[in-house]
């Protein structure tokens, strides 16, 4: 397969072509026609497959410039994850201008506060952050159409789930939700099971 048979806007195939995306790896390969497609997704990878450009190449594709409001929100465990998701966000959006941006613990509120002030395509966020600025009232969800779940398992081993939930309980009915993780213990298979639509499952 070549990223050409997936009709990507010039600008999302020229980032690959500068990234040096050449062909995609397996875990794009099977996941981004799903997500073009509109189609829930549970996908069972490591990290270093390539799995953050697997979301953030179709969903860069499909989302509006237009609209101020946030359409995608991304979960991860660390912040070092949120950060380097958000800069491949960036990067794969360069040249349609899609604006991310991370929130995360330990870092002051109130600068997260005014950054989500500013016009935001992409929200990546640690689960606590996250629900915080939520209940604050700092994150507009009403125009929220793409969840992902990124590291789920991860989530859980750190105490997260209840706040994954929370925040899923928050998000509009209608979306695309995708769940990415390595193992797929039966807190995971749960979470898929009450909060997706038929997804479809990718093991890599
Ligand atoms: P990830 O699994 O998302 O952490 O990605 C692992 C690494 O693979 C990152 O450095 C990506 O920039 C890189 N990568 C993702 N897709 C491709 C691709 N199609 N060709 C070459 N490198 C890629």
């Amino acid at each position: 397969t070549s990223y050409k048979d997936y009709k990507l806007s010039k600008e999302i195939q020229n980032a690959l072509d500068i990234l040096g995306y050449r062909e995609p790896t397996e875990v794009q390969a099977r996941a981004i026609p799903l997500v073009l497609d509109k189609k829930d997704v549970v996908v069972k990878s490591q990290t270093g497959s390539g799995k953050t450009a697997a979301y953030a190449i179709p969903l860069c594709d499909m989302i509006d410039w237009l609209e101020n409001k946030p359409q995608a929100l991304v979960l991860t465990p660390t912040r070092e994850l949120a950060v380097q998701v958000k800069e491949d966000f960036i990067n794969i959006g360069r040249f349609k201008r899609i604006k991310a941006t991370a929130v995360y613990g330990r870092q002051p509120i109130s600068i997260q506060k005014t950054e989500l002030k500013q016009k935001s395509h992409v929200v990546v966020g640690t689960p606590g952050r996250l629900l915080d600025h939520m209940e604050r009232g700092s994150i507009a969800l009403e125009k929220i159409e793409y969840l992902v779940i990124d590291e789920a398992d991860e989530m859980l081993n750190m105490g997260f789930i209840d706040q994954v939930k929370a925040i899923i309980e928050r998000l509009p009915k209608e979306r695309v939700t995708m769940l990415f993780s390595a193992t797929m213990p039966e807190e995971i298979k749960e979470l898929a099971l009450r909060y997706m639509r038929e997804p479809e499952d990718i093991e890599i």
